[in-house]
């Protein structure tokens, strides 16, 4: 029997042209390999068209290119876009669209409670034969907020954590998500957005393209550290997408060693973390998140004072509020005693309800009150606007069902 063939969308860089070099073939033959699969995100070898006939059909006696299938595509009122994606081997994961994207990358600001905070504006000038360099203050009034398009990728198949007021929890652990299946998740969004009308509501409510990546969907990316890396140094290729680090976001229910990690190898990786608290206390925490119990907060907290921030760079904390159980006037206070320490912001996600979990959204004068102690006590402080929630695609909501949902008039649905 013949052995299986490489698939190339796991590759990196370097393993590409290392897998070039089991061929025969010279390191630019990697790099031309490699912007194929990952800059041009082709699905077969057949379209590689500046390799030869030959060589066309040598490489792809030894590889294939894997590529996950649209099971079903959901759009929400909001122009949220929900993608299921199947895998090779038939499993389900879920990723969102999210327009203006205020799911916790660079900037929060789009929601109107939330603090101005500018969008990352380029940092200069190209126009003159000097690049000019935008002092600070200048920039929000130069660069106003330009159209974000964040997209919330997957790392696992379910998760294995058990947070009790998250729906993928209730799917208990599937597997680890491989490199080229998280960066085929972006690779799919992005031919899907070229193709779409200009009247489509995606499009009319972000940019055309995915600006910001967080690792929010499915699973708990630091579970997957390896193939989360790998993942993050493909996409950031200069010959693959070359997307920038700053704009992608991990998110870690608080595994303190792989944050240790993380702390160690922050300054090359460069991307942003967000942990996720939820609770002001030990005591609400470990019933919330049971991994609680084996990393307590104050460990958390230590773990996360390692990863080395520059000078413009925070961590984000995010917050589940969770009507009477954690979002008294009291946890504001102790929440704002944890982390002032720390450079960070605090996105505050007010519960999005799923049938799987007893708890209830907070009203929305509580949010705010909580909101407005927080920020009393001089911490950056945003809402997440709820997107996507009648598609189940805000956060804690995908659980990728078998079933499609059921007909919502208001929801056109796309199946494929
Ligand atoms: N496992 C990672 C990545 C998942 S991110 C993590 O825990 O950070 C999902 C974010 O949504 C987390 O901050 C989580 O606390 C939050 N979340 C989960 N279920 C939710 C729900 N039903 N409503 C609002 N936020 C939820």
């Amino acid at each position: 029997m013949s052995s299986p063939r490489t698939n190339l969308r796991d590759l990196t860089h370097e393993e590409t042209r290392a897998f070039a070099a089991t061929l025969g073939l010279e390191p630019w033959r990697g790099d031309q390999i490699f912007r194929w699969v990952h800059g041009r995100a082709v699905d077969s070898v057949e379209e590689m068209t500046d390799l030869n006939k030959k060589l066309r059909a040598e490489l792809g006696e030894q590889a294939e290119i894997a590529r996950l299938g649209i099971d079903l595509e959901q759009i929400s009122r909001d122009g949220t876009r929900k993608l299921r994606l199947k895998t090779a081997d038939g499993r389900m994961l879920e990723t969102v669209l999210i327009p203006d994207g205020d799911a916790g990358a660079e900037d929060d600001a789009t929601d109107e409670t939330a603090e101005a905070e500018p969008a990352e504006p380029d940092s200069e000038f190209r126009g003159g034969r000097k690049p000019v360099v935008v002092p600070e203050h200048l920039q929000h009034a130069l660069f106003p907020q330009r159209p974000k398009l964040t997209q919330c990728v997957s790392s696992q198949v379910g998760c294995a954590l058990d947070c009790t007021f998250c729906a993928t929890a209730k799917l208990g652990f599937g597997r680890n998500l491989t490199a080229g299946e998280i960066v085929d998740q972006v690779y799919r969004a992005e031919i899907l957005l070229r193709d779409l009308p200009a009247d489509d509501p995606t499009r009319r409510a972000g940019a055309s393209h995915i600006t910001n990546i967080v690792f929010m969907g499915m699973g708990e990316p630091l579970h997957n550290y390896a193939n989360v890396v790998r993942a993050l140094g493909i996409l950031t290729d200069p010959m693959g997408q070359d997307f920038s680090r700053r704009r992608i976001t991990l998110s870690t229910a608080g595994l303190v060693p792989a944050i240790e990690k993380f702390a160690g190898e922050a300054t090359a990786l460069q991307v942003n973390l967000a942990v996720s608290l939820n609770a002001s206390n030990d005591r609400v925490r470990d019933e919330l998140m049971p991994i609680n119990k084996k990393y307590p907060i104050a460990r958390l907290l230590e773990a996360v004072r390692k990863v080395p921030l520059d000078r413009r760079r925070r961590v984000t904390f995010e917050y589940v509020l969770l009507d009477g159980v954690n979002d008294a006037i009291e946890d504001a206070v102790a929440l704002a005693k944890l982390v002032r320490s720390i450079p960070c912001k605090v996105n505050l996600i007010p519960w999005n309800p799923h049938p799987l979990s007893p708890y209830r959204r907070p009203t929305d004068a509580r949010v705010k009150a909580f909101q407005e102690e927080l920020r009393a006590r001089g911490l950056a402080v945003y809402v997440r606007r709820s997107r996507g929630d009648d598609i189940d695609a805000a956060c804690g909501q995908l659980a990728a069902k078998a079933a499609p949902p059921t007909e919502n008039p208001l929801v056109p649905l796309r199946t494929r």
